[in-house]
């Protein structure tokens, strides 16, 4: 694959430490309140990649992180945590706040299809990794403490700026900064934090305190994935200064370079052309939506359907026209069950092929979803028109099952429009009941337990869950 370096600004086949594996790490979500769309079309992003490397056969290792403390309201060190100030809001303790958001985050993944990564380390189960690196940034003199504060001196490393453009020289021309008399610099960044107002903190060489954002990324990244990785995702607003910081954390506590070969980046989500904020009503966590009745997997569909780099304009008129797209492929995937031509057609190698080399193409080329979706539509259009076999249509249905492998949109084990589907079988199989036509009535249930669900009857009706 090629893929799009932030880092060096270009394409750039990938080339990983290990051949054939692969080890990314997502930036994850900071647990004070239920995910946006606009951060989902990161994680989509993020998803989508790792489908697209297994689908080249890579060995992938997948890490995203839960930030659940130290993330404050400005993205540098001013400001309080975004999670004290949800417990305030909520009138909870910060524990309670991120264990509930934590858990809509995972819902909410699951009606995304999106594919579980390998691990999901939450910040406040890593302080001593985190401790540790700050203790080689204070060793070889990329850090300093003042009244149990510790800050990272940018001037000490010298690449500060190699991922944003935004080196110290270029943000001292830019605005003024306020100046905290602590820091020997103005953009020097805090690693360890005290505030005897935080509710969360723990014990550390400098007293007690909490994490900065930053080296919570940093500390987990190398725990599970090493001291040197392969790529590292997160959303735009990330590179600066999050992801600039992480670099020169990690460079600068332990030498090596670089920590992350390849840096991506998904571009902002505009929705109906502006940018999304609460004053403008235009403002959409994935339930704000799906509690209006749209569907999950076609928001999936429309969030993937744009290249990651290209600005991404959201509608609701663009998930109906998402959820038409699925549709028509659904259908094409009738149609093959149906198929029985007394022969194998002899145009539908061709066709499968061109759609094939279209699709992984259009991956390969630093993961153009748009195009790859092209393709996938050029092959329907063109399979529609020949009659097929059994066998034929045994060969089309797995491509298309490969091309899903990627999309993941026709999984039928999902929630949204296919519980309706579920729930209609479950209705014909009480009914069956009450005739006592209990062969209909079994059929029923062990198809959909093909399918993987399981029906349970109870004296208050019949559940279904998923195997
Ligand atoms: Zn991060």
């Amino acid at each position: 694959m090629n893929l799009f370096n932030t880092l060096t600004r270009r394409k750039e086949p990938l080339e990983t430490i290990e051949q054939g594996k692969v080890r990314i790490y997502n930036c994850g979500p900071t647990v004070y309140n239920y995910a946006t769309i606009g951060n989902f079309r990161s994680f989509i992003f993020a998803d989508v990649l790792r489908r697209a490397l297994e689908y080249f056969d890579a060995e992938v290792t997948q890490v995203m992180n839960i930030t659940d403390v130290g993330h404050m309201v400005d993205d540098a060190d001013e400001g309080e945590d975004k999670i004290a100030k949800a417990a305030r809001r909520e009138k909870k303790d910060p524990w309670q706040v991120a264990e509930f958001y934590t858990n809509a985050f995972f819902e909410d993944l699951e009606a995304l299809n999106v594919q579980r990564a390998h691990h999901y380390p939450r910040a406040t189960e890593h302080i001593s990794e985190m401790i540790e690196i700050i203790e080689m940034l204070l060793a070889n003199g990329h850090a300093y403490e003042v009244n149990g504060n510790v800050y990272f001196d940018v001037d000490s490393f010298s690449h500060y700026g190699d991922l944003s453009g935004n080196t110290i020289a270029s943000l001292y021309a830019g605005k003024r900064v306020e100046v905290n008399p602590e820091k020997k610099h103005p953009y020097d960044f805090s690693l360890w934090k005290q505030d005897s107002r935080h509710i969360m903190q723990w014990d550390s060489p400098w007293g007690r305190g909490f994490p900065g954002w930053h080296i919570e990324c940093t500390a987990m990244a190398r725990k599970y994935l090493g001291d040197q990785f392969d790529i590292h995702t997160g959303g735009e607003d990330n590179i600066f200064p999050h992801h600039e910081c992480e670099i020169a954390q990690a460079e600068g506590a332990t030498g090596k370079r670089p920590v992350v070969r390849c840096w991506m980046h998904a571009r902002f989500l505009l929705v109906d052309g502006q940018k999304m904020s609460k004053s403008l009503g235009n403002f959409y966590t994935l339930r704000d939506l799906t509690g209006k009745g749209f569907d999950a997997t076609a928001i999936r569909y429309l969030l993937m359907s744009t290249h990651y780099r290209q600005p991404l304009n959201f509608t609701l008129d663009g998930i109906n026209a998402a959820k038409e797209s699925i549709r028509r492929l659904k259908d094409f995937r009738l149609r093959l069950e149906e198929a029985a031509a007394p022969d194998n057609n002899p145009n539908l190698a061709a066709a499968l092929e061109r759609g094939r080399h279209g699709f992984d193409e259009a991956l390969a080329d630093d993961l153009n979803t748009s195009a790859a979706l092209a393709a996938v539509f050029d092959m329907v259009r063109a399979v529609n028109k020949l009659d097929l076999s059994k066998p034929d249509a045994q060969e089309a249905l797995a491509l298309l099952r490969r091309f899903d492998s990627v999309m993941g949109v026709l999984n039928d084990d999902q929630a949204g429009v296919l519980d309706e589907e579920i729930e209609l079988l479950i209705k014909q199989r009480d009914e069956a009941r009450a005739n006592r036509d209990f062969a209909t009535a079994d059929n029923i249930r062990s198809d959909l337990l093909k399918q993987g669900i399981i029906l349970e009857d109870s004296p208050a009706g019949t559940r279904w869950k998923k195997a």
